[in-house]
């Protein structure tokens, strides 16, 4: 914008307006100055920058050697600092448990907001929450101000819709319309033959139904064909990595045919086999930070330990390698992978498990700045909210994290994070 004014006053203003015009900052600013500032743009990091805040959204990003700040202006000083967009999760929940507890008993308001405060601590300052929210984390969605607060910005979709019939699919997506959802959310899963998987009838007509009321609408896949059934029926975000079979051409070229994006959402499977023995993580402090000790106690305990092991646990674990495989495969051809962990159901750590996915991507193949676009803007634009997140450009939510590392040369220095700013106000770690 500095540039852009600068421009505009050389060819406009000079001969006019010789004074007054240009380079005077409005004196409301905040600015974070001496940093080295990745705003997920495709410019790379500005070494030695300000980012300047007014109001709770981004003015600008400009080099130290181009600002003239006016001395009213409120100066923070980032020397030896990472300034990034805030992280976003694609596929996370909301409200639906604490601890291992799930139910009505445990829906309110507190329990939502405790759970987007935590996922603001880890830097996530965005979650789309695709399914099943109590009624509460709409009131939370409508009448809490994330800057406010310390919380992140929460879009969801509402109950996981399961019409028995195209008929019931028009009447249900129409009754979830009064709560004004973001997103909608289907399954299509026969959970390992356990129940009837819906048919591609009633998916063809959710979508369709959804589409009229102009809402954009997330599938929950396992298979291959199901990945393929619904992306012939126009489905917008692909909830899961494709467990079954190998990612083959034709699910790549109807991604991108389409420009429809996944959420891997790795850690999901992790969740599922990992607590049969003590995990590795129960000793992680950056895990340790926030979680709860009596729910750490809890999956110690052999009979939830025993939860963990079957044939589900088998099957998911066993689905993991090919997971990742599937993922990379799709990365390589240029779809965009975003993150998502389906976290916040029992024993899904919020926050941390974004973490962790990250890693696991990092392990697979992806490079860190592939990585940070994931978390990023491209979450942003596959989530259809990119006009308001994602990038520090002006004009977009001032939501930012403090790194004291470099997370471009490991992903893992994302653990660094020293503060978090949502709406330009810094979340209480
Ligand atoms: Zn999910």
């Amino acid at each position: 914008m500095i540039r852009s004014i600068k421009l505009f006053c050389l060819i406009l203003c000079f001969p006019i307006f010789v004074q007054g015009c240009g380079d005077d900052l409005p004196d409301d600013l905040i600015a974070y100055t001496n940093a080295t500032i990745w705003t997920g743009t495709d410019q790379p990091s500005i070494e030695n920058a300000a980012l300047l805040i007014r109001n709770g959204t981004v003015f600008d990003v400009v080099p130290m050697t181009e600002l003239d700040l006016p001395d009213t202006v409120e100066e923070i000083d980032m020397s030896d600092r990472y300034i990034i967009p805030g992280l976003i999760n694609a596929h996370g929940h909301v409200g639906i448990a604490r601890g291992l507890e799930t139910g009505p008993s445990i829906h309110s308001e507190q329990n939502v907001l405790d759970q987007l405060q935590l996922y603001a601590r880890y830097g996530i300052t965005t979650v789309v929450s695709l399914g099943d929210e109590p009624p509460e984390a709409f009131t939370v969605r409508d009448n809490y101000n994330p800057g406010d607060h310390g919380t992140a910005r929460l879009f969801m979709s509402g109950p996981v819709l399961s019409p028995s019939s195209p008929q019931a699919a028009f009447e249900d997506v129409s009754e979830l319309m009064q709560h004004n959802p973001d997103w909608t959310k289907i399954r299509v899963d026969d959970n390992l033959g356990r129940s009837q998987k819906m048919s591609p009838e009633v998916y063809r007509a959710v979508i369709e139904a959804s589409h009229e009321h102009e809402i954009p609408l997330a599938a929950h896949i396992v298979a291959l064909e199901d990945a393929k059934g619904l992306l012939e029926a126009n489905v917008d975000l692909i909830a899961h990595s494709v467990r079954d079979e190998p990612a083959d051409s034709e699910l790549i070229d109807m991604m991108l045919e389409r420009d429809i994006c996944i959420t891997p959402t790795l850690t999901r499977e992790i969740s599922v086999f990992i607590y049969s023995e003590r995990p590795d993580f129960f000793d992680d402090p950056f895990f340790l930070r926030y979680a709860d000790s009596d729910v750490i106690d809890q999956l110690q305990e052999p009979e939830v330990k025993q939860r963990y092991t079957g044939t589900t646990a088998d099957y998911y674990r066993e689905a993991l390698p090919l997971a990742k495989e599937n993922m990379m495969a799709l990365h390589n051809a240029g779809i965009r992978v975003i993150l998502g962990t389906d976290s916040g159901p029992p024993a899904r750590f919020q926050g941390y498990f974004e973490h962790l996915e990250m890693e696991m991507m990092q392990e697979a193949g992806m490079i860190p700045g592939e990585i940070l676009l994931s978390a990023t803007r491209y979450a942003a634009e596959c989530m259809l909210i990119d006009d308001r997140v994602g990038t520090l450009v002006p004009d977009k939510h001032a939501d930012f994290i403090v790194l004291t590392e470099n997370p471009f040369s490991d992903i893992q220095n994302l653990r660094s994070i020293e503060a978090v700013y949502i709406g330009g106000n810094q979340v209480e770690m």
